[in-house]
């Protein structure tokens, strides 16, 4: 008998699956591998400030203090850093957005993480096309492929790996069965009635990078070897085109960078992201199956907000406490 099947092993099932683990508990992750998976594409950026408007997220520093400490411990762990610190450059679009860029460094929760400010000068030596500067500020940087890749090893060696797609009557002797599909979840019988609104991002992998992350709305972020990854766009409908010219074309002409001919695409990838009607995720155990539960919802910004939310999805499932609220699949009548 194991305590938790956890069907899916994207961020989410791999990162519920080492706290489980970390609390004694017997557990299986099943997975198929399935296209379009979101975790297999996303750029891991973790960025505090969001949208032309720079809001901080509710909740943002308490993610940030999880993420850290549960992908730090991993890399730890194994020797390798999955999560690092990064330098982003926020390109102004309008004299508008940068006076709001100004008037919020005075508040200290924007201060902790916006820097300084740049010229059009100084950006135009990193490689941006910047008329009016960029805002500095700190971010952060999930190794996504690394992470999984690791996650993966680990659970194949301690005995706890399954390939395959879920089927019911297989998994009769598991004690509870934790839903972390991603966008897959539209076809769970118990939990595909919530609202989800998955999005489909496309992403380019690019030669001749600039060295430093930037972003004007479509980022930048540099790779290994001179290489650069550049994205995303965003749609909801007919999300399982997979790559499209019309997004790769999208990636190109809202690129911040001052290019010197046409750049050289190495890959052109994509995914969907499990995003939410209300934005938060979705969590918790089903109203009169007690026995299922769900851990998703991530949307666009998995890798800030899953340890955080893993953490308090382990002590509902172990210990019975209560989820926050904004994230309880209670929230839904
Ligand atoms: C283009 C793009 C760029 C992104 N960039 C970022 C970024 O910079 N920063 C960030 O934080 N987030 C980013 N994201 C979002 C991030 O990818 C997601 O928040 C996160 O990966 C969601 O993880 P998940 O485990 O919930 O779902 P997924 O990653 O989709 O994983 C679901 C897994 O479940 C498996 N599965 C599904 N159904 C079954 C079944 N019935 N049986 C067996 N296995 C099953 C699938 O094979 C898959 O492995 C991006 C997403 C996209 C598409």
């Amino acid at each position: 008998m194991i305590d938790f099947l956890i069907v899916g092993h994207g961020l989410a099932g791999a990162t519920l699956a080492h706290l489980l683990l970390e609390r004694g508990q017997r557990i299986m992750v099943l997975d198929k591998k399935l296209p379009h998976c979101a975790s297999q594409v996303a750029a891991g950026l973790v960025n505090p400030l969001i949208g032309p408007k720079f809001n901080i997220p509710e909740r943002m520093e308490d993610c940030l203090t999880q993420s850290m400490d549960f992908f730090g411990s991993i890399g730890e762990e194994s020797g390798q850093t999955i999560y690092r610190e990064l330098v982003l450059h926020r390109i102004f679009g309008s004299e508008k957005q940068r006076d709001l860029w100004v008037e919020k460094t005075k508040m200290p929760a924007f201060g902790q993480f916006a820097q300084s400010i740049k010229t059009s000068k100084d950006c135009e030596k990193l490689g941006f096309e910047a008329p009016l500067g960029a805002g500095v500020q700190r971010a952060n940087r999930l190794d996504f492929p690394l992470f999984l890749k690791l996650s993966e090893d680990k659970l194949r060696q301690s005995g706890c790996w399954q390939d395959g797609a879920f089927e019911e009557t297989d998994w009769t002797e598991a004690r509870k069965i934790v839903f972390c599909e991603g966008y897959r979840v539209l076809e769970n019988p118990w939990f595909g009635y919530l609202p989800f609104a998955p999005a489909q991002g496309e992403i380019l992998l690019m030669s001749n990078g600039p060295c430093v992350a930037g972003s004007n709305g479509t980022w930048v972020l540099p790779e290994n070897q001179n290489k650069c990854l550049a994205g995303a766009t965003w749609k909801h409908e007919d999300i399982e085109s997979g790559p499209t010219e019309s997004g790769k074309n999208k990636i190109l002409k809202d690129l911040p960078l001052r290019l010197n001919g046409e750049p050289e695409i190495i890959e052109h990838r994509s995914g969907i992201r499990p995003s939410t009607r209300d934005r938060a995720p979705i969590l918790g155990i089903h109203r009169e199956n007690e026995r299922m539960l769900l851990f998703n919802g991530f949307g666009s910004r998995g890798a800030s907000t899953v340890p955080f939310y893993a953490k308090h999805m382990l002590n509902l499932m172990i210990d019975g406490v209560s989820l926050p609220e904004e994230a309880d699949l209670k929230r839904f009548k």
